[in-house]
């Protein structure tokens, strides 16, 4: 079972629309990292080199349809046109930014539109329609190409016009990013090579109780770590100062360990600190964390034991960083256990969540995983097992 992809249709001559995923950090005017459009050239250059006419959708930050002043205000924050500066420069093509999404400028421009040539349309969330899968909107979308391509990995948890609606009405396939991001998050998920350790970490249960649930099921192991290790303790009878903790997930907590069978790996000791913000007493605590400590990243014991627990994993998915790694004190346990995972022999390495991947990218791991994924709540929606609606609507081949 395989999805159609771009290598699937007969592009040639064709306008193309193109579901890409421009969302992409802007101040003051300039892109202030361009990573996501240089991730969609694979599949703009394909459609370019295989004489398509190329119609770009992409979204940008959000847009309030609720108080006309902040739609203003958001529109005029949220404009593309920056982005397709850059693209003209990544690009060995005419790019044209359509400043608007309907209207005659719009279709104009479809109409003068040459093989080889990019129009890049204003952000889709400019449209009320947009987030709501409007049909009239998919319906009027559609009506300017032949053939869609999906291939914003980032917003394919989202049934929208730009993503789905149009999806259902062109023939439709997946663009290379995309299919990438299919193929290892799959590969990791639904087929992995065993065993497989997922390693959960980042700030809160509450966000991640369908990734613990689906992965209990999947996975041989799951080592938990980072701040939502500390409702673990409590559910185990540990005390845990000022740590991060929801109360209200204690007994959830206490029904995953229950049902997982040993599975689950917790750490046996943390770095602690007086403050979060300012933290003069750092030291390291196994057991009990008296009052007026927090626990901010995983401490030396739990790394060799982390480290022993990965050790002949054939598949890792990790999601969560194992401590406040955006501060050096507290980097260290996500730094180990990347560096564990690196050394894997054989190991298909993926990482899903935005905090995770950037965390990685930070601490110099870029190339050491096998796998980084681009969509942060969309990795983590896969990883929860639940149906992406941007890819279910494409057909298999
Ligand atoms: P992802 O985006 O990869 O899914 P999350 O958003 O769940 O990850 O978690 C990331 C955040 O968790 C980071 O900002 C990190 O500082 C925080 N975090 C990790 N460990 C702790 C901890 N012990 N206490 C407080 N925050 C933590
Ligand atoms: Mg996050």
């Amino acid at each position: 079972m395989s999805k159609l992809t771009v290598r699937d249709l007969n592009v040639s001559g064709k306008k193309v629309i193109v579901r890409v995923d421009f969302n992409v950090p802007i101040k003051e005017g300039k892109i202030k990292d361009d990573n996501r459009i240089v991730g969609a050239l694979p599949t703009i250059n394909y459609l370019l080199e295989n004489n398509a006419k190329v119609i770009l959708l992409s979204h940008l930050g959000k847009v309030d349809h609720k108080d006309p002043v902040k739609n203003e205000a958001d529109k005029i924050k949220n404009n593309l046109e920056p982005v397709s500066k850059r693209l003209a420069e990544l690009v060995d093509a005419k790019v044209t930014f359509v400043p608007v999404t309907r209207g005659v400028e719009l279709e104009e421009a479809v109409k003068n539109l040459k093989e080889k040539e990019i129009i890049l349309v204003q952000n889709t969330r400019y449209e009320k329609g947009e987030s709501k899968n409007d049909p009239e909107l998919s319906a009027y979308w559609a009506s300017l190409g032949d053939l869609f391509v999906t291939d914003a990995f980032g917003s394919v948890h989202r049934a929208h016009s730009s993503t789905v609606g149009i999806a259902e009405i062109l023939p439709s396939a997946l663009g290379f990013l995309v299919e990438k991001e299919v193929e290892a998050l799959g590969k990791a998920i639904n087929n992995p090579a065993r065993p497989l350790v997922a390693i959960l970490g980042g700030a809160k249960v509450s966000d991640k109780i369908a990734v613990i649930e689906n992965l209990l099921n999947i996975a041989d192991k799951v080592i938990i770590g980072g701040g939502m290790a500390y409702t673990f303790d409590v559910a185990l009878g540990k005390k845990v100062g000022s740590s991060l903790l929801e109360e209200d997930k204690v007994q959830l907590a206490k029904e995953f360990i229950a049902k997982a069978n040993g599975k689950i790996i917790l750490p046996v000791d943390s770095i602690v600190a007086n403050s979060f913000d300012n933290p003069t007493d750092i030291k390291v605590v196994e057991g009990d964390i008296e009052e007026g400590y927090l626990g901010l990243d995983i401490g030396p014991k739990s790394i060799e034991l982390f480290k022993k627990e990965l050790q002949g994993a054939k598949t890792v998915v990790w999601n969560g960083p194992m401590g406040v790694f955006e501060k050096p004190e507290f980097a260290n346990g996500t730094i180990e256990v990347c560096k564990a995972i690196a050394e894997l022999p054989e190991c298909l390495s993926v990482i899903g969540g935005g905090d995770s991947a950037s965390a990685a990218k930070n601490l110099g791991f870029k190339d050491k995983f096998s796998h980084i994924s681009t969509g942060g709540g969309a990795s983590l929606e896969f990883m929860e097992g639940k149906d992406l609606p941007g890819i279910s609507v494409i057909k298999e081949k």
